[in-house]
């Protein structure tokens, strides 16, 4: 372990934005010190994005040993083991965390183990020792957070983290919280067996997605057994002999073995020297410009630690990677642009997964832009039939600028079933590249795979629908 010392850059936190930082500063030449209090890897490799994807696909299992007889397949599904579930989950982590601990010391990055705190524009203390750069990055990133009044006890009242500890499967749970990790943990607890209600302020799941996403994920959640209270403010809890009593806003209560709190993530910034040095804090988020660079010109910081005036920003590991890449590649020398955050795609990994990049209908409307849009059934799609899935694929595109004529760019794909998530990366093309319907049927999918789905649904935009009925 390094002992203090002057580097090009010190990094403050492993996490996603933090390391993707490092590796691209190396690549530069950049000596690069990498300041972590836990584990490199960060919430997404630990406690993210990682294990609860681990947990989706035993989930995925779990259902397909369920149902296999719909397939003419004869298995007997005798349960979940929790700790076998656990214990794969771990496997999983710990190879991708070996991996990564080994390509960031081939990049030659000094890792520097303990709790740091920003002590000058210029400087971070460790355990005693101080390393200096001639800049430093921010990326202490986020935790779970809960509301005024409700203590997270982690054994009743559990946040994600304590979730993907739990080594039994509770038989009834409440989700408060019904955006991507609430709907993740509900899709995952009812594959296991629980009971599951997930209870959300707004009016629809995932408030983030397409109205039009949300209808389905909705049928089909209810399709699976899994409840859901909207437009239900949360009130109170209460203990009962056996678990938890939830009071909504509405009156009505809710009763469960276990309380999951999902109502989002709050910055790590507080008492980190932050402000001492001048940087500048919203709600405890470190503000940066659209370059991620804050008030103080030595310090940039990235992930989920940031706020951006004007901008909704996203909370996602690979945003974090691309806000590292940028400050990387800026303190590189190289002419950096700033991140279009509508296109970035974002997933969430429930059954049936929901995935979408660009703006929604809603988004359309506000921004006053004349759009177009076609929802493609899954329905139509030899590969989702095959798979048993359901769902659809909504493209938006800019309405013609003459009557007649052809839709201008697609400006938003929101897309939900089975396996949906692996599509939106061409769909982030099509909408990042700015391609217009027309350009997009011009395209030929591979049959027969769920991919065709976004063929058919600009097929139908450009005027010329192939298995598609109105
Ligand atoms: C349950 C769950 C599921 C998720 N699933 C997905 C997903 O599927 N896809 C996706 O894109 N995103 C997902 N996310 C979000 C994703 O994990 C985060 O967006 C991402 O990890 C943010 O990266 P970051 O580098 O900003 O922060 P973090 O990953 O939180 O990293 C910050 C690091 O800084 C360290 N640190 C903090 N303070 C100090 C200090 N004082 N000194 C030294 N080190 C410090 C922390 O230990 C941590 O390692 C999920 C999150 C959760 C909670």
């Amino acid at each position: 372990m390094a002992e203090g010392g002057h580097y090009d850059i010190v990094i403050l936190g492993g996490g996603s934005g933090g390391y993707a930082c490092a590796l691209r500063a190396a690549e530069f030449g950049k000596r690069v010190a990498l300041i972590e209090k836990d584990k490199v890897g960060g919430t997404c490799l630990h406690r993210g994005c990682i294990p609860t994807k681990a947990l989706l696909h035993a989930a995925e299992v779990a259902d397909s040993s369920r149902e296999s007889a719909k397939f003419g397949v004869r298995t007997a599904f005798e349960g979940i083991e929790m700790p076998a579930v656990l214990s794969y989950q771990q496997g999983v982590v710990e190879r991708l965390w070996k991996g990564l601990q080994s390509t960031l010391a081939s990049r030659k990055i000094d890792m520097i183990y303990g709790d740091g705190r920003l002590t000058s524009p210029t400087s971070v203390a460790v355990n005693g020792a101080v390393y200096t750069g001639d800049h430093v990055v921010l990326a202490t990133g986020s935790e779970p957070r809960s509301l005024p009044g409700l203590t997270l006890d982690g054994v009743r009242v559990i946040s994600s983290d304590d979730a993907l500890r739990l080594d039994r499967v509770p038989s009834s749970v409440i989700i408060l919280g019904g955006g991507v990790i609430g709907v993740e943990f509900a899709s995952v607890w009812r594959s296991f067996g629980a009971d599951v209600t997930i209870v959300e302020m707004a009016p629809q799941l995932l408030p983030l997605e397409d109205e039009a996403s949300a209808k389905v994920l909705q049928r089909v959640f209810r399709r699976r057994g899994i409840g859901f209270e909207l437009g239900a403010p949360f009130q109170s809890v209460n203990y009962t002999d056996s678990g938890v009593q939830v009071t909504l806003g509405t009156g009505k209560q809710l009763e469960a073995e276990v309380l999951l709190v999902a109502v989002g993530r709050g910055p790590v910034s507080a008492g980190l020297g932050y402000e001492e040095n001048g940087v500048t804090i919203t709600r405890g988020f470190v503000d940066v410009d659209p370059l991620c660079r804050t008030k103080v010109p030595t310090i940039s910081a990235v992930g989920d630690l940031i706020n951006i005036p004007e901008i909704a920003h996203p909370q996602l590991a690979h945003v974090g990677f691309a806000e590292g890449i940028l400050v990387a590649e800026r303190l590189g020398g190289l002419d950096v642009r700033p991140i279009d955050y509508d296109g970035v795609p974002r997933i969430t990994y429930s059954d049936p997964e929901v995935a979408s990049v660009g703006i929604s209908s809603a988004q359309a409307a506000e921004r006053g832009i004349n759009v177009v849009e076609v929802n493609y059934p899954l329905g139509g799609n030899g590969k989702s039939v095959i798979l048993g899935t359901q769902g659809q694929a909504k493209v938006i595109a800019e309405a013609p600028s003459v009557p007649g004529g052809q839709p201008g760019r697609v400006l938003g794909v929101h897309l939900v079933g089975s396996r949906v998530g692996e599509l939106i990366a061409e769909a982030q093309l099509i909408v990042n590249w700015d391609a217009e319907p027309d350009d997009v049927a011009a395209l030929i999918h591979p049959h027969p795979t769920q991919s065709e789905i976004i063929g058919e649904a600009n097929l139908a935009l450009a005027g010329k629908p192939l298995h598609f009925h109105a």
